[in-house]
């Protein structure tokens, strides 16, 4: 049985792209292996035509008041939650991520950032008056938006990415063209039609399928002026070289190697908590995670005796079961990847406390399963220790003094997320403010709401996702100096 043709959504239109001779891109179920649809990449065409309809659209929408914008994604918001399980079923479906989160997370958090933006648009001063020393001039800034802006999307949480990316960039005015991953498309196209029916005008928001041709294709078009990606460090190096040609504004989520501290003085329960919810919740396919746990040296047996018993306990199957909590990676590459750096921390020395296997029982014989897999005895040099896996892979480390565990957490290019665990919160919050990382947790890990600006440092990316900060990436200011006095001139 032949499945379905993706369709973008370019100007407000569903169309199959315009190059008839691109190889089609099939969607894969990854616990199964079906074929859940296939669609024609877009090419230059239809990245024009999308350019073309969100010029059109822009003007439009760029003329509408940040109230009347907002009203518009808080309908998109409402439209979103009535369908939560049927959008939950795509992202499990796509990324074969368990239906118990998707049914709770995915949508929701989606929903709730199109509420949040959407809230903010009847009380958002785009606008400041400067005070001025001379009494006859005076000065004001606004914020404009910058105008087309390109999204693209990492495959681990297809809808969430999307609406992150478009509801403050459209609440600021700007229209967007985005391209999820390759792998993950589909929630992104129901994004669009949600968005039209809660009144959007044509354009405003379209949605381009395509592998990383596309994603280069939209970043190479002289008429955009600003790129977000979600997805990998080498990706996110590729995207502001290329985006320095037209010199657009950049915008970079990238991937981490976060640490997570638990001091003597935690409660122990909560920390394998944190440990566990920052490494094996997706699979360990979040970019936040916590991979490097350092345990202080007192408390590390009983640690490693209660992550084991929990860590053991987490049910893989079918993602669509309302009972697994464990799905499979993404592909057959992501697979090879995880199953190597296993090998890899086995190979140079780390103590193996549990998993490290590949899973086959008891789970759909298309998917491919890692056991959630826990390293003791990591020293900072081992390569799990320092690269993203992106998988359900956990390196345990110990730690003596607080400044020594400071100093090891920092030793890393990434600065994307980090975690304390301590019963004394002056100790953690002088901890995290010595940590060098965007987004930190004190005695939790991994929760980000709307209202709190998320993002990286260093080679973690720039910008801000959520919160008011979002708004500062998606606007420029423009200065405006206003003389009342006849105005004098030398010449
Ligand atoms: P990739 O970097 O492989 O891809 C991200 C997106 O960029 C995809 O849509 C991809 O297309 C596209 N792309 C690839 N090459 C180019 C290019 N040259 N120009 C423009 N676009 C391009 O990441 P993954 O999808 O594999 O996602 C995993 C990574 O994302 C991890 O490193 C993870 O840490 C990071 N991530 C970061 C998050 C954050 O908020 N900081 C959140 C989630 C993930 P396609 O895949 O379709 O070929």
């Amino acid at each position: 049985m032949s499945t379905p043709t993706l369709l973008h959504r370019i100007g407000g239109k569903a169309v199959p792209g315009e190059d008839t001779a691109a190889t089609l891109i099939p969607v894969v179920n990854p616990a199964t292996g079906a074929e859940l649809g296939t669609f024609r990449p877009a090419g230059p065409a239809d990245i024009d035509a999308a350019v073309e309809a969100a010029a059109a659209g822009r003007r439009l929408w760029a003329a509408t008041t940040p109230a009347e914008r907002g009203k518009v994604l808080t309908t998109a918001a409402g439209l979103l939650r009535a369908r939560n399980d049927e959008l939950a079923l795509i992202d499990t479906r796509d990324t074969g991520r368990p239906i118990q989160e998707t049914t709770v997370v995915d949508v929701t958090s989606a929903a709730d950032c199109l509420d949040y933006f959407g809230g903010l648009g009847a009380s958002l001063e785009l606008a400041e008056d400067v005070p001025l020393p001379d009494g006859t001039m005076s000065a004001y800034t606004r914020r404009e938006p910058l105008g087309i802006c390109a999204g693209i999307g990492a495959w681990n949480y297809p809808l969430q990415i999307a609406a992150w990316k478009a509801a403050p960039a459209l609440l600021c005015g700007n229209a967007m063209i985005f391209k999820p991953s390759e792998l993950t498309p589909r929630s992104a196209l129901l994004l669009a039609d949600v968005l039209a029916e809660a009144g959007l005008p044509d354009g405003v928001f379209s949605v381009v399928l395509g592998a990383g041709a596309t994603g280069a294709a939209l970043i190479d078009h002289p008429d955009i002026a600003k790129v977000s990606l979600t997805g990998s460090v080498p990706t996110g190096s590729a995207v502001m070289a290329a985006a320095a040609a037209t010199l657009k504004v950049v915008s970079l989520e990238l991937g981490g190697k976060s640490p997570i501290i638990v001091c003597e003085d935690a409660d122990l329960d909560d920390a394998v908590s944190g440990a566990i919810l920052g490494n094996f919740y997706s699979s360990g396919q979040i970019c936040s995670n916590g991979t490097r746990v350092f345990v202080h040296e007192s408390v590390v047996e009983p640690f490693l005796d209660r992550l084991r018993e929990r860590a053991s306990r987490i049910v893989a199957g079918d993602p669509e079961d309302p009972a697994t909590e464990l799905g499979p990676l993404i592909s057959q590459a992501q697979f090879a990847k995880v199953t190597d750096y296993i090998a890899t921390g086995v190979g140079e020395g780390a103590r193996l406390v549990c998993g490290g296997d590949v899973i086959t029982d008891g789970v759909p014989a298309g998917g491919r399963y890692v056991a959630p897999t826990v390293f003791a005895d990591c020293t900072d040099d081992m390569t799990i220790v320092r690269e993203e896996i992106f998988g359900p892979v956990m390196s345990v480390l110990t730690f003596a003094a607080d400044d020594e565990a400071v100093t090891r957490a920092n030793a890393t290019p990434f600065g994307l997320s980090a975690g304390v665990f301590s019963a004394d919160l002056d100790r953690a919050r002088g901890l995290v403010a010595r940590l060098e990382a965007g987004t930190c947790w004190i005695n939790t890990y991994n929760v980000t709401p709307v209202e709190v600006p998320f993002g990286g440092v260093k080679r973690s990316g720039f910008g801000r996702e959520n919160g008011r900060a979002a708004i500062d990436h998606y606007t420029y200011v423009k200065s405006v100096i206003v003389e009342t006095a006849p105005l004098e001139s030398p010449y």
